[in-house]
């Protein structure tokens, strides 16, 4: 199993912030100028914090208005988080095997990269399918040698793969995974070619690699 290390970034607000949010809570709309004066600070000292807090969706700033507060749950501010989370920043090391490679080869490298499936390649890293426990557990019901018998029959093909890219949110990642009843995902990078598209394998995201972040995001404080 590939160690990797999963960064979360959850907005704690400072005491000062907090305090801000309860004062435009039960004034707004409210200017940055009345704000200073009820927190007996100079309007230059709050513009961090008010920045932080309109980018982060605590407040809404008008212009010549003022600042009111944006009433947000928990669970909508944890949505938000979850929904900014990319496969870039969590894919793991992708474990390829080649189209020719035979099914007991495929299964050799199971086990030891312990990992419950196999992206098939050509050319290197261009995606041709993905090989899954079950799919070789059916290739071995015959009776035939496993050492004769290519990957390529047994696995799943282009273009019935089901892809995801480094730009697309893990969220999405996982509904993919969930829809299509899938416990992986190659995470593929679009090469195009005068006379086709070709996809090559750059990562993999698994329903291990959603459980890593869950338990992850699980340690975290409260968001507010
Ligand atoms: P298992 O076979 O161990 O239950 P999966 O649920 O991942 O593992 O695979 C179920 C079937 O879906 C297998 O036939 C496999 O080849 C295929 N499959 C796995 N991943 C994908 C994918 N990303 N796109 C399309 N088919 C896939």
């Amino acid at each position: 199993m590939s160690n990797y290390y999963v960064e979360v970034i959850i907005i704690e607000l400072s005491k000062r912030q907090q305090l801000i949010v309860t004062i435009v809570k039960g004034n707004s709309p409210i200017t940055g100028e009345q704000i200073a004066e009820k927190l007996n600070l100079t309007r230059a000292t709050l513009r961090p914090d008010l920045a932080i807090l309109t980018m982060s969706g605590f407040l809404d700033a008008r212009p010549r208005v003022g600042y009111f507060y944006v009433s947000k749950s928990g669970n909508q501010l944890f949505g938000e988080h979850i929904r900014k989370l990319y496969v870039r920043d969590y894919k793991s090391i992708p474990v390829v095997v080649k189209e020719d490679s035979s099914v007991y080869d495929a299964i050799c490298m199971m086990f030891l990269e312990d990992v419950g499936n196999l992206f098939v390649v050509k050319e290197e890293r261009m995606l041709s399918g993905v090989i899954s426990r079950k799919d070789l557990l059916k290739a071995t019901l015959g009776k035939q040698n496993l050492q004769e018998i290519p990957v390529g029959i047994v696995m799943t093909r282009m273009p019935n793969i089901i892809t995801c890219s480094l730009d697309d949110s893990l969220y999405d990642a996982a509904k993919k995974l969930i829809y299509n009843q899938i416990d992986t995902l190659p995470v593929v990078k679009e090469i195009q070619s005068e006379t086709n598209k070709k996809l090559e394998v750059v990562g993999r995201v698994t329903k291990t690699t959603i459980t890593k972040v869950f338990v992850e995001l699980g340690h975290d404080k409260e968001v507010l």
